[in-house]
């Protein structure tokens, strides 16, 4: 009944047990302002009359939001149900089957499950040893397949946290023009670098950009900037009607009150630097650019455990020379006992 490599495919998942502390995902877990609380509120009341029509079909109204917000034009935007399905719709417009995609590893899940969904390969860059992009290895390697259509870069990266260097980004931009690249800037309110200028200045970069890092995960709402040339050939493949009413409502009015949002972003950027001055002489920490801080340990399974017994969810990963623990930064009382347990766990390792 099924195509047969299903058989074998396994989507996204997480682990699931009963947690106390969450910081596994990385949402922004704080508390919104109050008057931002009430605002929401109101827009879900406002838009139960509306809820018998069809959305707006490309979802016009916050396409104009964010050429407002960005400065550009609507016709620099496309929106997604989440960004997970704008890596789907560039890869259903930009791949044939047997093409392949590009990406960093290690680097976000979905756009290699995304790929073999639509028997598209994939390639790859390991991160040196020293947690670098060695930019000019990856221009040959690219370079040497014809068949790479779309190059994604996550920047900062997940599950690293590290972002990468503008001018090295440019580098593997200006030397694939015929290719697509996705600067994936899900993390991008956290970090010190902004990209923006490269899809500005050159045909082949679209940045994606997302709510769910910032607070609102639970609407699925993500967008995509580029150039009109590349925006109207990923409208043709995007499904009508992606995006609901409600979380078109709540994208809109987050971007009109952007500024309310930016003592949850700060919090969490003052709270990485603690976390990581805090863990450093315990644990090795990356330099992360992100709302998550990532250590580097052999245990990591045995810290994943020993987290899960005191009922906290983190993630991990197996990145092929080094296992990594992520760990999404929350509320500062949530960070204190995570910060407390990953010293206790080697605390008690050394008696
Ligand atoms: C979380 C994440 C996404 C997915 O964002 P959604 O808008 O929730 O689909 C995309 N890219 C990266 C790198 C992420 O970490």
């Amino acid at each position: 009944m099924f195509r047969s490599k299903l058989q074998f495919f396994t989507n996204y998942s997480t682990p699931v047990f009963e947690y106390t502390v969450k910081a596994d995902a990385n949402e922004n877990l704080l508390d919104y302002p109050e008057d931002l609380q009430i605002l929401i509120a109101d827009i879900l009341n406002k838009s139960v009359k509306d809820l018998c029509f069809y959305p707006e079909i490309n979802s016009q109204p916050l396409k104009q939001e964010l050429a407002k917000f960005y400065n550009l034009k609507e016709e620099n935007f496309i929106i997604g149900n989440g960004s997970d399905q704008i890596i789907q719709i560039i890869i259903q417009a930009a791949c044939d089957k047997d093409d392949f995609i590009f990406t960093l590893y290690p680097s976000f899940a979905m756009y290699k499950i995304t790929a073999d969904l639509f028997d598209v390969n994939h390639s790859f860059i390991d991160i040196t040893q020293n947690w670098e992009i060695d930019v000019e290895e990856t221009v040959k390697k690219i370079g040497k397949n014809e068949r790479i259509k779309v190059i994604f870069i996550d920047t900062p990266n997940n599950p690293t946290g590290i972002a990468l260097d503008y001018e090295k980004l440019k580098m593997i931009v200006k030397s694939f023009p015929e290719k697509l690249v996705v600067i994936d800037n899900a993390y991008g309110e956290y970090c010190d670098i902004d990209y923006l200028s490269l899809v500005l200045q050159n045909e082949n970069v679209i940045i994606l950009k997302t709510f769910s890092k910032i607070g609102f995960a639970g609407i699925r709402c993500g967008y995509a900037i580029g150039n009109e040339r590349i925006i109207e050939n990923l409208h043709k493949v995007k499904p009508p009607y992606n995006v609901n009413i409600l979380s078109q409502q709540i994208a809109i009015s987050l971007l009109k009150n952007f500024d309310r949002l930016k003592d949850n972003i700060d919090t969490v950027k003052n709270e990485r630097l603690r976390m990581a001055n805090a863990l450093k002489s315990f644990y090795f920490v990356l330099p992360s650019q992100a709302n998550f801080i990532s250590i580097v340990d052999d245990e990591v399974d045995y810290i994943f455990d020993y987290l899960k017994d005191k009922k906290i969810l983190v993630k991990k990963f197996d990145t092929g020379f080094k296992k990594l623990l992520r760990i999404t930064l929350g509320k500062p009382v949530d960070n204190d006992i995570i910060l407390e347990n990953l010293i206790n766990y080697k605390r008690g390792k050394q008696i």
